[in-house]
């Protein structure tokens, strides 16, 4: 029972065990996330793990055998899960897998191929290279140049555009530019790429998130070197697209100022000027015939990140990589090794990908996707997607009627931000709360849902005075106008709850009519 997999013998039994475990453990945590807060989980799992109080390790001498390990650390770990596929578990780009995608997850765990050499993947490689194909031509890319991987996600996405860019600069003075709702992982890769010797270039967002055109324009005119150009097709916090025609006709402006200052050369103008566009979580709109329109100008990009463990509802990681230049990998090409590529395995047929990587092992994700693709097709996922839209839409539309809650940003994609305030201060022109208040109480009800194990929910801080946010990032297409509503009048009587028992957002009448209830403590 602890051989390695045989899938012809024990992976049946082993599978079902799993599954019922699963059911076992989603039944015992009854809601999106478990009851309790860190503590309780922590002790949960470590019970479970066998980690005694004295912090004795986990890893025992005699293992208990197969079964047994499987039926209970899969029912504590999902027990002890958040699970996106309830409708109230809608805090982060957190998608429910679909199980045609779990399940060839499973093909692709037992099968093991390593997309680093032909021989450890033959199928997966073929695999691979025609989803790429398919996503490129899916994005507007020539399929038959561009070139892509199957990445983590948007994160390494990201660090291989900014590492293209830079290899096709061949600049110290290349400078990396960016809105200021850009992702994280945009100034993380360009601290790896040693970009970051010569600051980021932060530039301001509008009042609805998007990149401020105007001033990325004058921010390139004052830098002399290779630009680098990061757009956001889907902001993380408001979903919001960066202008994108806008920014590709920038970055053409930036080329032709260069090329117009320098000697005369053969500039390709890849060297002078890169737009990546980081479309991690807006690329799902691609599938939607209503929503693709949103992302045109992407298929001018010099690179794109896609994201199907978002708006894709795959397993993670199912990051994807794409550019319009096949020749971009020199950096991952100059290092070699004999005993993974041969130029003359290539020559006689064998193909490699493994210089489009930066990892030696690579998983096939890539498998999962193709599935997906060919059971649901482009119109499936679409579906889905306008779908997560037209709830998100629906929530908008919800706030704006409740006047204890505030809306941030219109809907994009299918993102809504938006705030508690409580009743008493948001309907007298008096005096309104502190702002650390209102941060404090909209922090509060997030924690004191997640403690009861009611609701996962986002938080953020955005605009000018950074303000905290409650955010529903809504990427479940089961679930329905009413579970939405449902879970926006928690968050309203939750923050109601907690507004009363304090002082500082009471007014005298909420007190006196608290106590005449006998309600408050
Ligand atoms: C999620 C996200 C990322 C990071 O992607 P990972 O898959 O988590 O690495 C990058 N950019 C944007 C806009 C995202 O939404």
């Amino acid at each position: 029972m602890t051989r390695p997999v045989d899938h012809r013998s024990d992976l049946p039994e082993l599978v079902g065990l799993t599954l019922a475990a699963l059911t076992d453990g989603n039944r015992r945590r009854g809601g999106p996330l478990p009851r309790g807060g860190p503590s309780q989980v922590r002790e949960a799992i470590r019970a479970t793990l066998g980690a005694s109080p004295d912090r004795a390790s986990m890893l025992p001498q005699e293992g208990i055998g197969a079964p047994a390990a499987l039926t209970a650390l899969v029912s504590a770990f999902a027990a002890g899960s958040a699970d996106p596929a309830d409708p109230w578990c809608a805090a982060h780009l957190h998608c429910p897998p679909l199980a045609v995608a779990v399940a060839a997850d499973l093909a692709v765990s037992a099968l093991n191929p390593s997309l680093d050499s032909w021989d450890q993947a033959p199928a997966a490689t073929t695999v691979e290279t025609e989803v790429v194909a398919a996503l490129a031509e899916l994005a507007g890319l020539d399929p038959s140049r561009a070139s892509g991987t199957i990445t983590t996600g948007g994160s390494e996405s990201n660090l291989l555009g900014l590492l293209l860019a830079r290899d096709a600069a061949n600049e110290p003075t290349i400078r990396v530019f960016r809105s200021a709702a850009a992702h994280l992982s945009i100034d993380r890769a360009a601290t790896i790429l040693g970009l970051a010797s010569r600051p980021v270039v932060v530039i301001p967002t509008d009042d609805r998130d998007r990149m401020r055109v105007d001033l990325l324009g004058q921010a390139l005119a004052a830098h002399d070197g290779p630009a680098v150009v990061v757009a956001t097709a889907g902001t993380t916090d408001a979903g919001a697209i960066d202008p994108l025609p806008d920014l590709v006709a920038a970055v053409d402006d930036h080329r032709a100022r260069l090329r117009h200052r320098r000697p005369p050369g053969g500039h390709r103008p890849e060297s002078l000027g890169w737009l990546h566009v980081d479309a991690a979580y807006g690329g799902g709109a691609l599938f939607s015939d209503r929503l693709a329109e949103l992302l045109s100008g992407i298929a001018q990009a010099d690179s794109v990140a896609l994201d199907l463990h978002k708006l894709g509802w795959q397993p993670a990681a199912a990051g994807v990589f794409l550019t319009p230049r096949p020749d971009g990998w020199p950096s991952l090409r100059a290092a070699q090794a004999d005993y993974l590529r041969s130029d003359d395995d290539e020559d006689a047929g064998f193909p490699s990908l493994l210089d489009r990587s930066p990892r030696t092992t690579r998983r096939a994700d890539c498998f999962p996707i193709a599935v997906t693709l060919r059971a649901l097709g482009r119109g499936g996922l679409g579906t889905r997607v306008d779908a997560c839209h037209e709830l998100a839409r629906h929530a908008a539309r919800t706030i704006r009627a409740d006047h204890r809650l505030e809306l941030a940003f219109p809907v994009t994609l299918s993102t809504v931000v938006f705030r508690y305030r409580p009743p008493s201060t948001a309907a007298r022109s008096g005096e309104p709360p502190a702002p650390g208040r209102l941060d404090q109480l909209n922090a509060e009800i997030r924690r004191t849902l997640l403690v009861d194990g009611r609701a996962v929910v986002g938080r953020t801080r955005t605009g000018p005075d950074r303000a905290v946010q409650l955010k529903l990032t809504l990427l479940n297409p089961d679930a329905t106008p009413a579970h939405v509503d449902a879970l926006l009048a928690l968050i309203a009587a939750t923050g109601d709850e907690l507004a009363s028992r304090d002082h500082d957002l009471r007014d005298d009448d909420m007190d006196e009519h608290a106590t005449d209830e006998g309600g408050v403590p």
